[in-house]
């Protein structure tokens, strides 16, 4: 009792109970954090004294909210444009099919609606994917550039209606042996956020590259208003949204970082960001030569 202060460990050394007892969920505090335990007493028989079993369940049960969280927040993120459609649908029903110029508006609604719903699905099939170990790489001798060059020829358009100027500062000389299509995703992903969260009219996203010592270094940079220091680990969370509104306006589904996060563990990479001294974010990955 001196020594083990939780009362439920204390509680399963009485003599006087059944030959075996189990206790789930039992909060420990140790020096190393709390950790959830699962407790198995077995009462000695004759010779007294009680053999306990301690199950570590700490990470399992962290698990299980992670995943409950998810359920809940793809149900939430489903609902809405399901609604929309739902509501548009019935009103066009409704004798607003009669109506032309209404009519339109809430074909347009469904459509954009119903776009958005792909995009959810087409990002939690991609992830789904990722977790079940199905994504082969195929690795090649790649030039950084040239997949820069590829992820601005998609982009151009998205960037030329904020008013965004691209720049590929990448030497054409730096060579990668990954896959190339998932250093493309990689790519899209976050010149696209750069393009999508940085700033509009004016604004400029830049992309580097450099030789470190065991690989090579990527830095996607903008000049939008930055990630404050508390969301900054927080955003490669599934529907993790700084702004939601703001991310939901711009067709994001908020899984993309979350996405890129595991494409670059894939690789064999890590990622992060770091404020850009003038103003603005930059994301950087660091990938093995390969
Ligand atoms: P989404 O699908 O909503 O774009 P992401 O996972 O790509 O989601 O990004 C998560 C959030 O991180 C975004 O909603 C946005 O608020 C923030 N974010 C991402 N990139 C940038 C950036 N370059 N500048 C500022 N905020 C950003």
């Amino acid at each position: 009792v001196e020594v083990i202060r939780v009362p439920e460990i204390v509680e399963l050394t009485r003599s006087d109970l059944p030959a075996t007892v189990t206790q789930d969920e039992v909060n420990l505090s140790t020096a190393e954090g709390n950790l959830i335990v699962l407790l198995r007493a077995a009462q000695q028989g004759m010779r007294g004294g009680v053999v306990m079993v301690l199950h570590d369940i700490t990470e399992i049960k962290h698990l299980e909210a992670i995943r409950r969280d998810f359920v809940a927040n793809v149900s939430h993120e489903l609902r809405t444009p399901v609604s929309v459609i739902r509501a548009n649908a019935e009103t066009l029903l409704d004798g607003a099919l009669d109506d032309e110029p209404a009519a339109r508006n809430f074909t347009t609604a469904i459509h954009r609606n119903s776009e958005r719903l792909t995009m959810l699905l087409s990002d939690l099939l991609d992830l789904a994917r990722m977790e079940a170990g199905e994504t082969i790489l195929t690795m090649t001798q790649v030039s950084v550039h040239n997949n820069v060059d590829r992820a601005f020829d998609m982009l151009a358009h998205a960037a030329e209606k904020r008013g965004v100027t691209l720049h590929n500062e990448v030497p054409s000389d730096l060579q990668l042996n990954t896959d190339s299509d998932t250093l493309d995703q990689v790519l899209l992903n976050l010149i696209g956020n750069g393009i999508k969260y940085g700033r509009s009219i004016g604004g400029q996203v830049w992309v580097r590259g450099l030789m470190i010592s065991d690989g090579i270094r990527i830095e996607i940079a903008d000049d939008g208003p930055g990630i404050e220091l508390h969301h900054r680990d927080r955003v490669f969370e599934r529907f993790y949204r700084v702004d939601p509104g703001r991310s939901r306006d711009m067709g994001g589904t908020g899984l993309g970082l979350a996405i890129v996060k595991h494409l670059v563990d894939l690789m064999g990479g890590t990622i992060g960001i770091e404020p850009r001294q003038e103003g603005g974010t930059v994301f950087w990955a660091e990938l093995p030569k390969g």
